[in-house]
């Protein structure tokens, strides 16, 4: 089965070889685990796994990466305001390091129920101080770092094809946009290594020879990806909000340090959740929506997967309570058309080997049509579509029918083998107090941005749960009702 990738350099589909055959090293963007990841957020990590299924269905051996960011970056894309772990911490009365620890838990737990295929690391950016450092001296040996009053930037004028892979000129890059200078040299210098206040401990910080501070935020996705599959990587993936900064700012990193050898062969970028009134769904809007939201009414977590599979992942896909409701009433009628046909396969081979049911020639012409979907640009919302029309031939038996649609299964991630079980309780116990302190900040959000119907609504949950909210000078606190 041959892919072709939309890779965002060259903006164009390209036909793909791994850099050393039979294995890809993938790396992906992961979280900043200081508030839970909002359901675009994990539609990006949903289409990431239909390509790191669809590698291995092609036969690759794929040494996915993803990372866990707990180390507070700042809010903004130039370097400025809070630091957002800190943030999370002040928000939730507790430290930075309990911040990262429930909200990197929470974020598995939703990689478990969207039924996402665990990456061979999970590296987390505390863990890669030190190779951070390194990235950092090997630039500083290489004359594209600069020194200021608060921390050491990476000067992207030295790196004249800085602006290429967002296609963007340097001079304009930030043309019109207003952006605190200070002691930078350009706009779109970007901190490598920032220095603590001298009057203040930070709850993050670390020796470096530079003086006591933390990594800039782009550092560590460039320090962890080169030790964990190398300093070419086969495919880096992410939201297209990263093009213009984060990933502009990775390569300029790697390919600085590493005297040009090429970052990433493949760029995919997948295209964003929108809600019907906003192009983004995003952590600070007030339409903060969580997969426990989804479940507490009344969906599967599998039902939100395929509400992603409905979608190309370079097009927006906009979510509403109806569209996901059309999705999980899909998604029930294909599991319900399948059961017998699953039910027929394995009937059928009970005490025999695979190798006794060859391919029919009817089989054979269904599954080229799947691959051919895969191959182009891993196209899902089309495999989807041939797999309904598949469930539905009566050309073929239904033995026939189960075992292609169980095979293809391995790229859908829809666990068909199984009855899809009840959804779990409303609350997961040892997630419960978080899930209500978030709703509870979440209603904050709300009052203070005077969006009422969402106040409202976050209302009504918490009275769901049995639980009061009372508001005091120091903010609200909450109880179950007695
Ligand atoms: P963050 O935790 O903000 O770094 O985001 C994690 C991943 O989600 C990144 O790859 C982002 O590009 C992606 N992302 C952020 N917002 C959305 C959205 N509304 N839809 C799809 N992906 C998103
Ligand atoms: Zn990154």
């Amino acid at each position: 089965m041959k892919l072709s990738l939309h890779n965002t350099l060259g903006r164009r589909l390209q036909s793909f070889e791994p850099l050393h055959p039979g294995v890809v090293g993938m790396y992906c963007c992961g979280p900043t685990v200081y508030h839970y990841a909002h359901i675009g957020n994990l539609r990006t990590y949903v289409n990431e796994d239909f390509l790191r299924r669809s590698l291995e269905y092609a036969g690759y051996r794929v040494n996915h990466v993803v990372n866990i960011t707990d180390v507070g970056h700042l809010t903004s894309d130039s370097d400025e305001g809070d630091d957002k772990m800190e943030k999370g911490a002040a928000r939730e009365g507790r430290t930075v390091w309990e911040i990262a620890a429930h909200y990197t838990n929470a974020f598995l737990l939703d990689w478990q129920r969207l039924n996402l295929l665990q990456p061979s690391h999970w590296p987390k950016a505390t863990d890669y101080i030190a190779q951070q450092i390194q990235l950092v001296q090997e630039l500083e040996s290489r004359g594209f770092v600069y020194r200021t009053s608060d921390g050491l930037y990476f000067d992207t004028e030295k790196f004249p094809a800085y602006g290429d892979f967002a296609g963007l000129r340097l001079d304009k890059l930030m043309a019109g946009v207003r952006v605190e200078l200070g002691d930078k040299k350009n706009p779109s210098d970007f901190a490598l290594w920032k220095f603590s206040p001298v009057d203040k401990r930070r709850a993050m910080e670390w020796d470096s020879p530079w003086g006591v501070g933390f990594p800039g935020w782009h550092a560590e996705c460039s320090a962890m990806s080169t030790a964990l599959i190398g300093r070419t990587l086969d495919i880096h993936c992410g939201g297209t909000d990263h093009i213009r900064v984060h990933h502009t700012n990775e390569i300029a990193q790697s390919e600085c340090a590493h005297d040009g050898e090429p970052f990433a062969r493949f760029w995919i970028h997948n295209e964003f959740l929108k809600t019907e009134d906003s192009d983004k769904m995003s952590k600070s809007s007030g339409e903060f929506l969580t997969l426990q939201v989804l479940i507490d009414r009344g969906f599967h977590a599998l039902d939100y997967r395929y509400f992603c599979a409905t979608a190309h992942y370079r097009k927006f896909l906009t979510f509403s309570w109806p569209n996901l409701e059309a999705a999980r009433d899909a998604h029930r009628a294909f599991r319900r058309r399948l059961k017998p046909l699953l039910d027929a396969w394995n009937g059928s081979r009970q005490g025999e080997t695979d190798s006794v049911h060859e391919f029919s020639e009817g089989q054979k012409g269904w599954q080229a049509q799947f691959e051919e979907a895969l191959g182009q640009d891993v196209n899902i919302p089309k495999a989807l579509g041939i797999a309904q029309s598949l469930a539905r031939d009566g050309n073929l038996t239904e033995a026939q029918r189960g075992r292609l649609l169980l095979d293809w299964d391995a790229v859908l991630g829809l666990d068909l083998a199984q009855d899809l079980p009840d959804p779990p309780p409303a609350i997961v116990d040892a997630d419960q107090s978080a899930h209500i302190d978030a709703l509870v900040a979440a209603r904050t959000q709300a009052r203070e941005s005077k969006d009422w119907p969402e106040a409202d609504r976050i209302r009504k949950l918490l009275a769901d749960l049995q639980v009061v909210v009372t508001d005091t000078p120091t903010g609200p606190v909450w109880a179950f009702k007695g």
